[in-house]
């Protein structure tokens, strides 16, 4: 070590600081006055970039951001601040909410001692109460919750979270997980064989006080399987039926809505789309995807020689993820045509950097049939067309295909099976609108909760499952002009928008 690096040394301070949740009106002052001064900011992926722009326009940025990506050991992270720390005379190492909430900043404090560099710690708004408050949740209530435990939903070495349940099942009071997205099935069904009520309501606050910040409201058991991402605060208890949105914008502020869009179903995000725009979301999906009866090697085998098939056609987002799943290589796709039926499925395919040859005039099967070319004699090869599909897909596509001269290899590729999740009767009681995606959620929905529990309007995303509704016997409250989620969406804000001028 150079002697002008033990000089520096000798003056440099770090200060620990918390930058609180991500809304700069959170950072403290003194935080502030010190990301001000600093000549290095050694920072966190959950830090806000405009919190980092209070900094001097010379200051040098040490991003070391622990991101699922991009995985940073903590002692890597340490070894960077110490770095910083001789390096740089005023080192701030600035942490997400308060740096000793499951922040490690006990830990660095503790490399530092040891080092003999100063530092000063500087607390910060922790995530794990204002998060809930920007969405209206307070963590204790007179009468409903007296006390707020608050936990992290990681584990050490990825294995089980080491809890006492049982304790945490009689506590009382507000349960607040942190990082608990990736844990949340299993917090859900611990929390319930400890004992816990299974509707005891649930809120999970995505990217809380961001302008992004969205927040879909379940139960316990609905937790398992909400769709849900990182970073979220996992608020369970009473506290969440007192939520009230004060502080929501947007032009659905007021709307409850349930969403039944099946789970695990990976497209864009429909929930985080009406969240954003004000409404409160009520997820109850009703149905799930799950694997094909049988081991899959149908569609192993279909895919191995997959240059041996003329055409593709893809009626669903799900066949396409399914049989993108299982294929290696996208260019081994070569010459084989490809049909969609849909907007979300043609997007689903796009998404893989494949384009389309054929989408039907209109979104349904018998247009596709319409729409396709003749078999006999044209195409090359031998005239085939694979056909991955769910287990609940008409006949159409294979009969209408084959009675054009094709030889159609329809395979299952997944299957549409009842949710087990049974999303509080309450939650759905207070809804006022009901947004469905496809038939099939409609009659996952009738089947598990009836008609009882249906909110009194319902929107569709589209003509044919408007037609599943009205077989049913129930009315269609309004159809999405374009079929698709987002259209979906302007459908609902149309739709509120009309009700609030009554
Ligand atoms: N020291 C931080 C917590 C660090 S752990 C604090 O006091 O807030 C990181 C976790 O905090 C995330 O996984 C998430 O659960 C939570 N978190 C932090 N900021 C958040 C935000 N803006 N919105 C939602 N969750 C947040």
């Amino acid at each position: 070590m150079g002697k002008s690096e033990n000089l520096q040394s000798a003056k440099s301070k770090v200060y620990l600081v918390g930058a609180g949740p991500g809304d700069p009106g959170l950072v403290t002052l003194r935080a502030a006055e010190l990301i001000g001064s600093a000549d290095a900011i050694v920072y966190d992926y959950l830090v806000d970039d405009s919190i980092l722009g209070l900094a001097k326009s010379d200051v040098v940025l040490i991003d070391v951001g622990k991101r699922p990506s991009r995985p940073l050991p903590q002692s890597e992270v340490t070894a960077e601040l110490i770095r910083a720390a001789k390096r740089y005379g005023n080192v701030v190492r600035l942490k997400g909410g308060d740096p000793f909430v499951f922040g490690r900043g006990a830990e660095e404090a503790e490399a530092l001692v040891d080092e003999g560099i100063p530092f000063e710690v500087v607390p910060g708004v922790t995530s794990a109460i204002a998060v809930p408050a920007y969405a209206g949740i307070p963590v204790t209530h007179r009468g409903i919750a007296s006390s707020f435990t608050v936990l992290t939903g990681h584990s050490r070495d990825a294995g089980p979270l080491q809890y006492d349940w049982t304790a945490l099942a009689r506590v009382g009071g507000t349960l607040i997980f942190l990082m608990g997205v990736a844990h949340r099935a299993e917090i859900s069904n611990k929390l319930i064989s400890a004992g816990m009520d299974p509707k005891s309501p649930v809120s999970a606050v995505i990217w809380g006080t961001r302008p992004d910040q969205w927040t879909v409201m379940t139960d316990l058991e609905g937790l398992a399987k909400a769709q849900i991402n990182s970073p979220a605060v996992i608020v369970i208890g009473g506290v969440n039926r007192i939520r009230n949105e004060w502080f929501k914008t947007g032009p659905l502020v007021g709307l409850k809505v349930v969403v039944t869009r099946a789970e695990g179903v990976a497209t864009s995000r429909i929930e985080q789309r009406l969240s954003s725009l004000g409404a409160s979301v009520i997820a109850a999906p009703s149905i799930e995807i799950t694997d094909p009866v049988g081991d899959g090697s149908e569609l192993v085998d279909a895919v191995g020689h997959i240059e041996r098939f003329d055409w593709i056609v893809f009626t669903s987002q799900n066949a396409v993820d399914r049989f993108f799943g299982a294929l290696d290589d996208t260019r081994r796709l070569g010459t084989v045509r490809i049909a969609a039926v849909g907007t979300g499925t043609e997007a689903a395919v796009r998404a893989h950097g494949v384009g389309i040859d054929l989408v039907p005039t209109r979104a349904v099967a018998d247009a596709l049939v319409a729409d396709f070319p003749s078999g006999s004699g044209s195409g090359s090869g031998s005239g085939t067309v694979l056909f991955p599909k769910g287990d609940r897909a008409s006949g159409v596509v294979e009969e209408g295909l084959s009675a054009k001269g094709w030889l159609v290899s329809a395979i299952v590729v997944y299957r549409t099976v009842p949710s087990t999740v049974d999303v509080d009767h309450g939650l759905l009681r207070g809804a006022q609108l009901i947004t469905f995606t496809s038939g099939t959620t409609v009659e996952g929905f009738l089947a598990k909760y009836g008609a009882d529990l249906l909110p009194s309007v319902i929107g569709s995303i589209g003509p044919v499952t408007s037609s599943v509704i009205k077989r049913l016997g129930l009315q269609v409250g309004f159809e999405a002009k374009r079929h698709d989620l987002e259209g979906l969406c302007e459908a609902v804000v149309d739709w509120w928008n009309g009700v609030g001028a009554k």
